[in-house]
């Protein structure tokens, strides 16, 4: 839950999910559809089906365990090097370090060298020694991502109370490396349109292509180069939108209809037990106050 979202964001999520499903084995009995439900507003909905395909798998291949090599680990349904590492520190106490944005920085200014320019499996590899020699490393791997978050932070570094200050190049430096980086922001422009009925229903549909959102309910959208005029279509709105790196320029439109499109269902924005991603109910409030 707390990839790329902010902890203040994810507690109320995590504390309605972790009282729903208290086991993993309940938790591998429910289904996408519920899951998704309770995850709405969170958004990165690919998260919440990692989860569930992950407890079923446990579940029924491996006795309701984690795995205890990374190899094996990174067969889970969402499990790549970084969270293979921190699960294997955090749950086994193995000697593994979770490298992620926070400590590729700490390492990078104890060195005093750009990230690129540095091979972290290796760097880890060859001073294992010095950094597990420790009783609790699932303490260790946590602290020095905390560490990274708190003390050593993207912006203003707290140097002077850093414990590490006496070793770290970055402190003691003259020349010291750039550790900001600019986010990579894509900008995409749509055209979506909703056929709506008298009775206040969207038509949606979860057979879309669009790479954001794939397979969620959403309207008919269409990625356009040059916004264009879309005969027969209501414009409604020209809005933006911004889901993760990309920075959406949307022309909304809208058309009353009776007949549902192939595909497609009818949703209303109340009563509604379906998952319905935030992004698409920002365009049921707007194509609302058509009413
Ligand atoms: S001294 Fe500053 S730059 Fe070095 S590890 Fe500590 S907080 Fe980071």
């Amino acid at each position: 839950m707390l990839q790329q979202t902010q902890v203040k964001t994810v507690i109320p999520y995590f504390n309605k999910f972790t009282k729903k499903y208290r086991t993993l084995r309940s938790l591998s009995k429910s289904s996408e559809k519920e899951i998704l439900k309770l995850w709405e507003g969170l958004g990165y909905y690919r998260r919440a089906k990692n989860l569930l395909a992950c407890s079923k798998k446990l579940v029924k291949e491996h006795n309701s365990r984690l795995p205890q090599t990374l190899d094996e680990i990174k067969k889970l349904p969402g499990i790549g090097e970084y969270t293979g590492n921190a699960l294997l520190g955090l749950v086994y106490n193995k000697p593994t370090l979770a490298v992620d944005g926070n400590v590729k920085r700490v390492l990078a200014r104890n060195l005093n060298k750009e990230e690129k320019k540095i091979n972290f499996n290796k760097l880890v590899s060859l001073n294992s020694e010095k950094l597990f020699n420790i009783s609790n490393n699932a303490d260790f791997v946590e602290a020095l991502m905390e560490f990274g978050a708190l003390i050593c932070k993207p912006k203003n570094p707290k140097c002077l109370i850093c414990c590490l200050n006496k070793s770290c190049k970055y402190f003691k430096s003259s020349n010291k490396i750039k550790t900001i980086k600019k986010r990579m922001i894509k900008k995409k422009n749509y055209d979506i349109f909703c056929y709506i009925n008298k009775n206040k229903k969207i038509a949606l549909t979860k057979k879309n292509r669009i790479s954001f959102l794939k397979n969620f309910n959403l309207p008919k959208v269409k990625e356009t180069n040059n916004f264009s005029e879309n005969k027969n279509w209501n414009l409604l709105k020209k809005y933006k939108n911004s889901i993760s790196n990309l920075k959406l320029n949307i022309n909304l439109y809208y058309k009353f209809s009776n007949k549902l499109p192939q595909n497609y269902n009818w949703y209303s924005l109340k009563n509604n037990k379906e998952f319905i991603p935030s992004f698409t109910k920002k365009i049921f409030r707007q194509v609302l106050t058509l009413f």
